[in-house]
């Protein structure tokens, strides 16, 4: 009896298993082969290049920030808001010149070089603030938009600061890690003000 339950139950699995493995439909990911990305002439062949590119990317970011929160700041109405927002945008000031320090240290003028994923982040934010009434719910749209601007200077700065380790580059370490300080701050804080009124009065 057990013998034969067994090797039904075994003749009645092996199909379905067979059905359920049906082939891959192509897509237009599938049709379209990956091909590898032909690299500009003055692309960066060694770390110290890729490092310096990053320095000039977050450069130009950083000054794009000092523009972009004032803005920020006037449409926020949450005291809370507001006051970290200002009191980033001194930090933001300070970023820039930290990174000027940084150019310094490797010998390099400072030169930016245009960010599209921070021009993507801050058209984003304006977006939210045309997309929101003024009040609870905008404040709640600024904060989303500010923290993934956090986010994204974190990474950076994490990334930089990597490379400027492996590159010995102590100078440049020391000034990124204290920037990189305050951009998790400003995140933490950012998350404190959500968490505890913002999100709770969006909601009514
Ligand atoms: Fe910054
Ligand atoms: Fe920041």
């Amino acid at each position: 009896m057990a013998t034969s339950t067994k090797s039904t139950g075994r003749k009645t699995t092996s199909p379905k298993a067979k059905s359920t493995s049906s082939p891959v439909k192509k897509t237009s990911a599938t049709k379209t082969p990956a091909r590898k990305v032909l690299a500009k002439k003055d692309a960066a062949k060694e770390l110290i290049d890729l490092f310096e590119d990053g320095l000039k990317d977050i450069y130009w970011a950083e000054k794009a920030l000092t523009k972009a929160l004032p803005k920020m700041e006037k449409n926020a109405e949450d005291k809370k808001l507001k006051s970290a927002i200002a009191n980033h945008l001194a930090e933001t000031q300070n970023h820039v010149t930290r990174l000027e320090q940084c150019f310094s240290a490797l010998g390099k003028k400072a030169q930016a070089k245009k960010c599209d994923a921070m021009q993507g982040l801050l058209d984003e934010g304006k977006s939210i603030m045309e997309e929101t009434q003024p009040g609870a719910v905008r404040d709640a749209g600024i904060i989303a938009a500010s923290q993934k601007v956090e986010h994204y200077e974190i990474a950076t700065y994490g990334t930089l600061a990597a490379y400027a380790k492996v590159l010995k580059q102590n100078q440049c370490l020391k000034i990124l890690l204290k920037t990189l300080e305050e951009e998790k701050k400003c995140n933490d804080l950012l998350t404190g003000i959500a968490d505890t009124a913002l999100n709770k009065r969006a909601m009514k």
